[in-house]
């Protein structure tokens, strides 16, 4: 693809960013996606505490059936103690039980423990629904405002938008691939010439020789360093 149509594409889309930049900058805007960003950040939180829940509840559940095997061995011991016929029989049984009222004692410290946290998890679950629900109210809220905002921006930026996918059609998929994703990451301007033949216009950054050399048989390369598109002037 040729050089003037990457320059032309780039022209458009710095009309077009514009447009969107006045509209994010607006107070309706800014509101807006405040409460965007809370109801996210609710919807992520409630998300890692299910998580958490499900498991603690595996915990929950094997530290319960682990108990519950014990106690039953312990039931055991205490009804062969009646069988016992001498002294080093009950010896070594009481030893065995002493062992096991042990074990039951550290587990349910255990079972204690993973109760509290579960109950803790539970105020903190009721604590991110709340928050949740009242930024959706919020954001409902001032939506309105922020479309009455969008709507002054839409038919100049539908114009452009027309444009674009005009000039789109003379570009390589390899170029609209990198651009998007840059524009993305907000890496303006996207496009950037090679300046004193051998920095990059972005990032200021000195290109290998091998890289400024590829720059003389192919329309642009990528800035090896912050991954701009280049072109030589
Ligand atoms: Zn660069």
């Amino acid at each position: 693809m040729e050089l003037s149509v990457i320059l032309e594409y780039q022209e458009l889309d710095k009309r077009l960013m514009k447009l969107e930049n006045e509209l994010m900058a607006s107070e309706a805007a800014k509101t807006y996606a405040l409460h965007m960003h809370t109801v996210k950040t609710a919807q992520e939180q409630v998300f890692k505490q299910n998580t958490v829940a499900g498991e603690y509840v595996k915990q929950m559940e094997a530290l319960i059936a682990e108990y519950e095997a014990l106690d039953k061995e312990l039931n055991e011991l205490e009804s062969a103690i009646k069988e016992v016929a001498d002294v080093d029989g009950a010896d070594f049984l009481i030893r065995n039980m002493q062992k096991l009222v042990n074990q039951l004692k550290n587990l349910s410290i255990e079972i204690g423990k993973m109760s509290a946290k579960i109950v803790e998890l539970n105020q903190s679950h009721t604590a991110s629904m709340a928050a949740g629900k009242e930024a959706a109210k919020k954001l409902n809220q001032s939506k309105g405002k922020y479309e009455e905002e969008k709507a002054k921006i839409t038919p100049a930026a539908k114009e452009i938008k027309t444009e674009l996918a005009e000039v789109e059609k003379k570009c390589s998929p390899k170029f609209l691939e990198v651009y998007n994703r840059l524009r993305k990451q907000k890496k303006v301007p996207v496009v950037v010439p090679l300046m004193d033949g051998r920095s990059c216009g972005g990032c200021f950054m000195e290109l290998a020789g091998d890289a400024i050399s590829r720059l003389s048989s192919e329309t642009f390369i990528e800035c090896p360093d912050c991954g701009r598109i280049l072109y030589k002037k």
